[in-house]
């Protein structure tokens, strides 16, 4: 098997494929209950802190239970019509029982994870370092939807992620161990230092924290290394995306946007070709 997968790049990709539209339907899960889940968490906290009575502990509501359901009718969604992609297709984006429209998103959200994940086992090749990126862009594309819905990054999702970023690069996974400590830290000083310098000149926050966070995550992976490429295209695209959205006037200057996204993007492709892009534009203002 493990011959098969390194002497066959192409069966790899096509089980890393399959093996990514099934991740992005359970992500599809984490993206919609995880941001519920802690918001009940954190209203429970507060009240307790402010000595209000606090809610009843309702019916149990985590990642596993309760089972899927239509969000319009109730009715639990059956194991047929929970197929990554071709489930969707079958039903032709409707409810089986009250035929309304399911959003495209779902989808959406499967194909890109399973094209992600194919993309990242055609890179790598068999071996413990596709399994490492698998891992970090699955969660990525989990963060950036949450960051897109709520304009939150949860910690639950990007410490952990951080940590083993440190962790496999201490077995010299992607980078060695020392670039990794100082992607990791560099990666947060240099978002939180533009954040403070925003606040004592405009009096307001530009970003959110978990963005620091993000980036020392992206740090940890990829070395210090892929920083200065992750900052550059996640700004140019962040404030391109924000001037059409302005200029579609579906957003004010003033509306949050979040940045996460771009971050996560931007992290991800200088993770795989930031060696290829650097040497493409070297190359062709004539440096080499
Ligand atoms: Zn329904």
């Amino acid at each position: 098997m493990n011959l098969l997968l390194s002497e066959h790049p192409w069966a790899f990709t096509a089980m890393a494929l399959v093996l990514g539209l099934i991740v992005g339907s359970f992500l599809n899960v984490v993206v919609w209950r995880l941001p519920k889940m802690l918001e009940r968490e954190w209203r429970i906290q507060a009240q307790e802190v402010l000595g209000l009575p606090v809610d009843p502990i309702g019916p149990t509501y985590n990642l596993m239970r309760p089972n899927s359901c239509c969000p319009h009718c109730n009715q639990p969604i059956r194991p047929w019509e929970n197929i990554p992609l071709l489930s969707y297709l079958m039903l032709k984006g409707r409810c089986a029982h009250c035929q309304t429209p399911i959003s495209a998103r779902y989808p959406f959200t499967e194909l890109a994870c399973g094209l992600l994940s194919a993309m990242v086992a055609w890179h790598f090749g068999f071996g413990w370092q596709a399994c490492g990126v698998l891992l970090l862009s699955w969660g990525l594309l989990a963060m950036s939807l949450i960051d897109v819905d709520h304009q939150l990054l949860p910690d639950v999702l990007v410490l952990p992620l951080l940590w083993l970023g440190l962790v496999v690069n201490s077995f010299g996974l992607l980078v060695a161990l020392p670039d990794a400590v100082w992607g990791a830290v560099i990666g947060y000083m240099s978002l939180w230092s533009v954040f403070w310098l925003f606040k004592l000149v405009t009096g307001k926050d530009g970003m959110g924290h978990g963005d620091f966070k993000l980036l020392a995550l992206l740090g940890a992976w990829g070395g210090w290394q892929v920083l200065p490429m992750t900052l550059l295209m996640s700004s140019l695209v962040g404030v391109f995306v924000g001037l059409m959205l302005l200029r579609l006037r579906k957003a004010q200057a003033s509306t949050p946007m979040p940045f996460g996204p771009y971050l996560a993007i931007a992290g991800w492709i200088a993770l795989l070709w930031g060696g290829q892009i650097t040497d493409f534009y070297l190359q062709s203002v004539g440096f080499r």
